[in-house]
């Protein structure tokens, strides 16, 4: 729905401004939109999200790695507080790993970079964004510290998070594959760290190029997942992977599947849809660029 049939934005806008909620924390929106209960989904990963956005908890012999912290008013009372809730103790905290840097997903990091001396990995663009925009990311700029690199692995304790990186939702994106245990038994995942189409998509010239970028990334993100087997497919927006549903079905799973698990098939028809939407998008431009009468 949101990223074939909803209206797209013309791109990404880049101004130096500080957003409204943090200037003035009363404009953020009700914790009714976005408070969610935290949940232990894996015997070693634990959502710590939102209604919209994820933020996952992954324990490890040797500390815990936090995969994305949402926004800055609510990454203290999700985060902190959902793991504090589930037994987990914060200060334990040895990475942070943030798929893009847009205030959904890197809200928390300053905060946890700074409070617990955690590691932050960032992609090198989305770094350079915000050491270029302190008005937009103030309250919410680590230091910068770890540049990802395609196929990086982030290991700690006996868990190792391989990052791939996949630019188009942002120039920086990355995305993960690694492996949880359910019950002891290991189940492999793909955490896609960018959805929506928000780089100039509506003029060919640097649209269709955009697009390719984002096709290119989908591909990129599928192939890894099947080389990993991954059978669940985690997104950076709960909104997309579902997760606040599934983890209210935990509770009545019994001995039935896992809810996360969809199997091989399914996390690759994921990266085909994306796929899918991103070319009708970049044939629209095409037919554009046509027109015009443009090579
Ligand atoms: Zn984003």
């Amino acid at each position: 729905m949101r990223t074939c049939l909803l209206p797209q934005s013309g791109g990404e806008n880049l101004t130096d401004i500080v957003p409204a909620y943090v200037t003035d924390p009363t404009k953020a929106p009700a914790r009714d939109l976005w408070f969610a209960e935290p949940a232990k989904v894996f015997d070693n990963l634990y959502f710590v999200g939102g209604k919209l956005h994820s933020a996952w908890a992954l324990t490890t012999k040797e500390g815990i790695i936090v995969i994305d912290t949402i926004y800055p008013y609510n990454s203290e009372e999700l985060i902190i507080g959902g793991m504090q809730k589930l037994g987990l103790d914060p200060k334990a905290i040895k990475y942070v790993l943030i798929s893009h840097a847009h205030g959904d997903h890197i809200g928390g990091a300053e905060m946890l970079q700074t409070r617990y001396g955690a590691r932050v990995v960032m992609g090198g663009p989305d770094w350079e964004w915000v050491e270029k925009y302190p008005n937009r990311y103030k309250t919410m700029a680590p230091k910068r510290d770890i540049v990802a690199t395609d196929g990086m692995k982030i290991a700690l304790g006996e868990i190792t998070v391989t990052i791939w990186l996949t630019p188009g939702h942002t120039p920086g994106t990355m995305s993960y594959t690694f492996t949880v245990l359910d019950r002891g038994k290991p189940v492999n995942l793909a955490y896609s760290g960018g959805t929506a189409f928000n780089f100039v998509n509506n003029i060919p010239d640097p649209g269709i190029k955009n697009f390719q970028n984002y096709i290119d990334s989908q591909k990129h993100m599928a192939a890894k997942a099947a080389e990993t087997k991954a059978t669940v497919l985690l997104s950076n927006h709960s909104e997309f992977d579902n997760a606040v549903n599934k983890n209210r079905m935990l509770a009545g799973r019994g001995n039935g599947p896992h809810p996360y698990e969809i199997g091989t098939e399914w996390v690759q028809r994921y990266f085909q849809v994306m796929q899918g939407c991103a070319r009708a998008a970049q044939l629209k431009l095409e037919q554009k660029a046509a027109g015009m009468g443009m090579p």
